[in-house]
């Protein structure tokens, strides 16, 4: 029987490997982690209150991936309505933020000088039209330079550690909602009149609903497991891949080590590839553990792609080898706190942009009722941050409280109902799309399609900013492309790049 081996055991790897069992596949799944499902993991604290990765909920825009998630979450996956708020001059809003928010949180005089901004965005667009390559280009000529230096260029800035001149055109136009600036005058004039709605960006998915298993989200990927395990399949956790051999251009052999959980008190997990360069959770008093190498006929990746490259070594050209190092992640904490009361926000998830977080998240709000005792409640604070700062090298006590004083100021707990503070951190929270990265994953795609019996695919594998859907959809498709026998070519020759699912 041919094996597969599938490295990373993120909902990526496990839907592959889910759908590779049920075809008849000897599967093995290697993952890094004491814990299964990567990013939508949920880990469980002092007291067994469970905290996510920030808060994961259930959404799809593929009916396939949907009644999977369903079919796995049999027994409770009860789907609330979208709502999420931003914190926006002082007043809470509906994210996204839409244009007559902005109108409405503007004096005329304000709304005048953004309205004539954008009209010499315009004019300039048509008589010096310009190419646009950073997401500051693109954001000043759609919406002028008011509204940047009001919202847009503060947030990115303290959300992705960069200016927006260093991202690329391309994360902007799918990432930030699109304002019409004549909906903006519009309302300002009118104000106290019926709301003019907005709608999201076309790229994102018109969410409404969002389903979320009481018992946290990590019950999907530990159902996954089960199901991988009941046909026959092997799932290693705390099995760091650190080499994959090839040969004659096939994927031969996979080298792991065991290391250990990466757990330390209030620290509930780190997670990194052990590649990065700047930090190595995995080595036992500085030396690392002995290897072991198990066979493959085929490969699936799931782990980050810069990473995968470096795994796959000299088997990849030069030129490969130098793609991959202009790709980088914004690494993440979460800070979770359990609380001494029963509800502490008024919304789902909650959007800052004065505050030590990005995100403020309730996970009882997106149905996670049985995720900590019934007087208690779990908030997740998401801060993004860099390997080795202030924020990555904090004693999970000193920034749980002081995220719980922030809180505090803005009147959703007293810092003494704080029963708990527990921090989750990873290497690649979020892919960077910088200036040029395009050309380096063109690069890395045309590398990697040269290689048939291995296939890469997810967030990470990827290095595209998608959901736990689309994630999950690689994962499937990268299983039926392994159990369909076609070539690679012949899989994805006619897939768009934008709707790329694996390479
Ligand atoms: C803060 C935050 C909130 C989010 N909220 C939502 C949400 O509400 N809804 C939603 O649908 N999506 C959400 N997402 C996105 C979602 O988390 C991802 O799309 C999805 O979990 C990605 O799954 P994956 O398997 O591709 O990657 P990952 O979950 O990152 O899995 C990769 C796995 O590879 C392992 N690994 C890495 N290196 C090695 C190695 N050398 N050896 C072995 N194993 C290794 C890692 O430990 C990890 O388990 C959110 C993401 C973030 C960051």
């Amino acid at each position: 029987m041919s094996h597969v081996v599938i490295l990373g055991g993120g909902i990526c790897g496990l839907a592959a490997g889910m759908q590779l069992a049920g075809g008849g596949r000897q599967v093995t799944v290697l993952e890094a982690q004491h814990f299964l499902g990567g990013l939508a993991t949920t880990l469980r604290g002092r007291t067994g209150a469970g905290f996510d990765f920030g808060p994961h909920a259930y959404h799809a825009r593929n009916q396939r991936v949907l009644d999977m998630f369903k079919a796995i979450a049999h027994d409770g996956f009860p789907a609330r309505p979208k709502n999420v708020r931003i914190k926006f001059r002082g007043r809470y809003y509906k994210y996204p933020l839409e244009a007559v928010d902005i109108a409405r949180s503007m004096d005329p005089l304000l709304a005048a000088r953004a309205f004539l901004d954008y009209l010499s965005e315009v004019v300039r667009r048509k008589v010096f039209p310009r190419k646009l390559v950073s997401a500051e280009d693109w954001v000043t000529q759609a919406m002028g330079r008011t509204l940047y230096g009001l919202f847009f260029g503060p947030y990115t800035q303290k959300v992705w550690g960069i200016p927006p001149s260093r991202l690329a055109a391309s994360f902007a136009q799918h990432r930030i909602p699109h304002i019409s600036l004549w909906k903006v005058i519009q309302t300002s004039l009118r104000k106290g009149h019926a709301k003019i709605s907005g709608t999201e960006h076309r790229y994102a998915p018109l969410v409404i609903e969002l389903f979320y298993p009481p018992k946290g989200a990590g019950l999907i990927s530990d159902r996954m497991a089960e199901r991988i395990r009941a046909k026959g399949g092997r799932v290693e956790t705390g099995a760091l891949v650190t080499g994959v051999e090839m040969r004659d251009g096939r994927a031969v052999a996979v080298r792991f080590r065991r290391v250990p959980r990466t757990d330390d008190g209030g620290q509930l997990c780190l997670m990194a590839t052990g590649v990065e360069g700047n930090v190595d959770p995995y080595t036992v008093n500085g030396r690392p553990g002995p290897e072991e190498r198990i066979e493959c006929d085929e490969l699936v990746n799931t782990i980050p792609l810069p990473h995968f490259m470096k795994l796959l070594g000299e088997a990849v050209s030069p030129e490969a080898r130098g793609a991959a190092d202009l790709l980088r992640f914004r690494a993440l904490s979460i800070v979770g706190l359990r609380v001494k009361r029963p509800n502490a926000l008024p919304a789902q998830s909650i959007y800052f942009q004065d505050k030590t977080f990005n995100r403020l998240s309730e996970t009882r709000n997106y149905g996670g009722s049985e995720l900590c005792a019934p007087d208690e409640t779990v908030l997740l604070c998401d801060i993004t941050c860099d390997v080795g700062d202030a924020v990555w090298t904090a004693d999970p006590g000193d920034i749980g409280r002081r995220c719980a004083r922030e809180l505090e100021e803005e009147g959703f707990l007293k810092a003494d109902e704080v029963a708990e503070c527990v921090v989750l951190r990873t290497t690649f929270g979020y892919p960077v799309y910088v200036v040029g990265y395009e050309q380096a994953i063109d690069t890395l795609m045309r590398e990697l399609m040269r290689l048939e019996n291995v296939v890469t695919g997810g967030r990470q594998g990827l290095y595209k900013y998608v959901d736990m859907d689309i994630a999950s959809e690689m994962g499937l498709s990268m299983a039926d492309h392994l159990l369909s026998g076609s070539t690679k070519q012949e899989a994805i020759a006619t897939i768009p790049y934008e709707d790329r699912v694996f390479a």
